[in-house]
């Protein structure tokens, strides 16, 4: 199965992809994640990197497809994958599908996790992960069960990103509806685009993904 989530900054895909990763063993690739792995250790890409990210703009695209590709790539890839956070432009969406059609793979669904704008910039900014396995969390709206203790690997030690002020996430939004909100009728057009409620409450959003995979979701259908 290989799935793209696409939606704005906030809008859950992390979250989800985690959660889809888990329940159907097929890898998340998060192009951020790599980003950011690349800028924690401190590579010439990271260093390159880091600065487009904190000005909330995208990474060129013939940096990003060359680590999609090569990830497409690993063995733990072969069952399916689930994207997030790529593609992001048009030029990135044609190149991913000249690599999937050159393995002779295709994609299975595109989901597009609405939400309104209003609701990311509070989403962001009370983001936080727990730094040693990654699980996402929320000041609000996802706090662990114990206070300080990640609830999936018992960890005490929690980041939040660089890019997470609210003036950069005015400019990521601004990036997502100019570069990557044409992707929508790109994939209604291929007839695999599917469109989910991304404000709905955590474990919903985890139930209407759900039943888009089991081909439940049918009336939501968007080709
Ligand atoms: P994205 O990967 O699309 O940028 P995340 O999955 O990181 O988004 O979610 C952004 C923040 O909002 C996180 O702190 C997460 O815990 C929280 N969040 C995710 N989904 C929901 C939801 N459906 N309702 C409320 N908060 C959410
Ligand atoms: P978000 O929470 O906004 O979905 P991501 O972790 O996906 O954040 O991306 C963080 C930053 O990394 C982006 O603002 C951008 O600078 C860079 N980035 C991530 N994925 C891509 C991509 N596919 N193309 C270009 N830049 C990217
Ligand atoms: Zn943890």
């Amino acid at each position: 199965m290989n799935l793209i989530l696409l939606g704005p900054p906030g809008a859950g895909k992390g979250t989800q992809a985690r959660r889809l990763m888990e329940a159907h063993g097929i890898p998340q690739l998060s192009t951020g994640d790599m980003l950011r792995a690349a800028v924690a250790a401190g590579t010439e890409l990271g260093k390159m990197a880091k600065e487009v990210m904190d000005r909330g703009d995208l990474v060129s695209d013939e940096i990003i497809v060359g680590m999609i590709a090569e990830r497409i790539g690993e063995p733990d890839c072969a069952n399916g994958f689930i994207l997030d956070g790529f593609p992001r432009s048009e030029a990135q969406a044609a190149a991913l599908d000249a690599m999937l059609a050159e393995s002779g793979l295709a994609l299975d669904h595109v989901i597009e996790m609405k939400a309104v704008a209003a609701a990311l910039v509070e989403r962001i900014a009370g983001r936080y992960t727990c730094a040693d396995c990654g699980a996402g969390y929320h000041d609000r709206f996802q706090t662990p069960r114990v206070e300080g203790v990640c609830d999936d690997c018992g960890g005490a030690t929690f980041e939040r990103r660089a890019d997470d002020s609210e003036a950069t996430v005015r400019s990521r939004l601004a990036v997502y509806h100019d570069q990557t909100s044409p992707l929508l009728p790109y994939y209604r057009a291929k007839g695999v685009l599917r469109e989910i409620d991304g404000m709905a409450g955590i474990d919903d959003v985890t139930a209407q993904l759900d039943a888009v995979l089991a081909g439940e979701n049918q009336a939501g259908r968007n080709d």
